[in-house]
């Protein structure tokens, strides 16, 4: 037998979607209202020691607050939504030591648990920024991935959950357009399954003012049977359970070690495969 497992999302699906915002600022009460109205599921990257902060940025020759929220609206917002890390004082991790790095991610984590009641599974890097001994640390603190700030316009999922590349900013101009190829693309079981990772800080659709924008977006790629809308934890946690399932007996019954449910085509059948259960796929 020399059969490969076809990974698919939930219910066979082979196509994602997930969002990811940083900074926690005013705007994402708007935000995360927008995404409930339409059923997209949103990460939030939140660095602790930033609560109720506020500076002024210049763009196009006007001036805008950047505020983030409060402690106490932090812990009701995002329900429904993930949490993420984004250090705790919202600094460049490429340009520290490993012992500055270790207490920005670990204490922002721990601020973070004991804000919502949950793990904190990943961390978007401020500015984009780490450097080798920051994965090790996520390791370490059981974060399972690291968004970066790199667009790189593709749907393909990460070959390394650390340095997790988006498909675009939410103002990138391509948005629309890549919209448009990923929706129409057939997805077929033997394809690689594809995520569409957008990006961006809430306060953007203020400065740039794309909150119109935005909800067009939205509004193309929200509701659709064939998607799975998803958090970046929760998309990582599926993607790293579907490598560890194991097949057994020259591939007629498949084990799952992990505690995540995966679905997934073998031999041209479709096999869903509950946590530490054997499943007959032969
Ligand atoms: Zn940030």
């Amino acid at each position: 037998m020399n059969q490969t497992i076809y990974p698919c999302f939930p219910e066979g699906k082979k196509k994602a979607v997930t969002l990811s915002f940083d900074d926690g600022v005013i705007q994402d009460i708007p935000l995360v209202a927008l995404l409930n109205n339409y059923g997209m599921k949103g990460t939030f990257n939140i660095s602790c020691g930033k609560f109720e902060q506020c500076q002024t940025i210049e763009a196009d020759g006007m001036v805008f607050e950047h505020k983030v929220i409060s402690r106490e609206q932090a812990a009701g917002l995002y329900s429904g939504h993930e949490i993420g890390n984004h250090t705790w004082s919202h600094i460049a991790l490429g340009n520290m030591p490993s012992n500055v790095q270790m207490y920005e991610i670990s204490n922002n984590q721990h601020m973070l648990e004991t804000l919502v009641h949950s793990m904190i599974r990943g961390l978007a890097y401020p500015y984009g920024s780490y450097n080798k001994d920051t994965f090790e640390i996520l390791r370490l603190s059981g974060c399972i991935y690291g968004r970066t700030t790199v667009d790189t316009k593709k749907f393909d999922l990460p070959g390394d959950f650390y340095q997790w590349h988006p498909t675009c900013h939410f103002a990138a101009p391509e948005l629309l357009n890549l919209a448009d190829i990923f929706l129409k693309e057939e997805r077929p079981w033997y394809m690689p399954w594809q995520v569409f990772h957008i990006w961006g800080h809430s306060y953007e659709l203020d400065c740039l003012n794309l909150w119109g924008q935005f909800e067009t977006f939205i509004q193309l790629i929200s509701r659709r049977k064939e998607i799975w809308y998803v958090s970046n934890g929760e998309l990582a946690a599926y993607v790293q359970a579907a490598e560890k399932l194991e097949l057994y007996d020259d591939g007629k019954r498949l084990y799952n070690p992990t505690p995540v449910t995966v679905w997934g085509i073998y031999g041209e059948r479709p096999f869903c495969a509950a946590p530490g259960q054997w499943t007959d796929v032969g």
